[in-house]
């Protein structure tokens, strides 16, 4: 089960492997456990990650993505849409108290309804999604819901997982050992995989539901009305049903059961 996936350094494999596969694969000796230390805790979570790629590692292939977006992607020169995306995404970056990341924000002009988030904290949302938001709330719900995706360093852990299934244990302790930035064309690939997550291909269902938990709790801090979480989901999916798929709902897959959960967590936590 592995597809091709474009990274910025070229054509790569890519290794679907959830927990439970990760697990099986240590027991029956195909995954090595790697060196010691090579999970963290996530606050923001409250659980453990696989974690092996370092965080200079991903800021500086984050960049590389990022300049090349703004140079392939036509940004925007509206100014009501700019305004628009920098009031939200500030308030929500302030609000998550995410201040550790140097936070941008950009429109790009593209019809596609569609957003994504680097782990770096460089935000893209493109024009045809700010033609669907009936509101600044269901904008604050795409840029605290991707905010999510950050402190919640999913696609470092996508990247860890991919390493650890697609390259085996030695070869990773190497890279390791070796330190870093500079060895890496095999890094660069394979995080440059982990970072297509959110980008190009789907979140995991656990990471969509930490990233909307997260999310409202965001919008909640920078006194948005974490409502119109349910209201921008649902309208998405009527799209989706009505058969035009938005980009948007592809990496970030939703369904009745995850609005479900996003309700009732709003309403646990005594949410507006
Ligand atoms: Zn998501």
């Amino acid at each position: 089960m592995s597809d091709m996936v474009d990274t910025p350094a070229g054509r790569l494999p890519v290794v679907k492997m959830d927990r439970r596969e990760l697990l099986m694969g240590l027991a029956a000796g195909t995954v090595v456990p790697l060196v010691a230390g090579c999970t963290a805790h996530n606050e923001a979570l409250g659980r453990s990650q696989l974690m092996i790629v370092s965080d200079a590692q991903i800021a500086q292939l984050s960049q590389q993505t990022w300049q090349q977006s703004l140079q392939q992607e036509r940004v925007s020169r509206d100014a009501g849409k700019r305004r628009q995306v920098e009031r939200v995404g500030t308030r929500i970056a302030q609000g998550s108290g995410l201040t550790q990341y140097d936070w941008e924000f950009v429109v790009f002009e593209n019809d596609q309804i569609n957003a994504w988030v680097l782990p770096n904290g460089k935000v893209a949302i493109y024009s045809g999604l700010l033609d669907v938001v009936g509101n600044d709330d269901q904008l604050a719900t795409v840029i605290g819901h991707e905010a999510g995706h950050v402190a919640g360093r999913h696609a470092q852990e996508r990247a860890s997982q991919q390493m650890a299934a697609g390259m085996g244990a030695s070869l990773a302790a190497v890279a390791l050992d070796q330190g870093g930035v500079d060895n890496a064309g095999m890094w660069a690939g394979v995080l440059g995989a982990g970072l297509t997550f959110g980008v190009l291909l789907p979140y995991s269902r656990r990471h969509e539901y930490e990233a909307d938990r997260l999310g409202a709790d965001y919008m909640t801090r920078s006194s948005y009305r974490a409502s119109e979480a349910l209201t921008f989901w649902n309208g998405m999916m009527a799209r989706s049903s009505r058969g035009s798929q938005p980009a948007f709902l592809s990496t970030h897959p939703s369904d009745a059961q995850r609005m479900q959960a996003l309700d009732a967590h709003i309403r646990a936590s005594g949410y507006a």
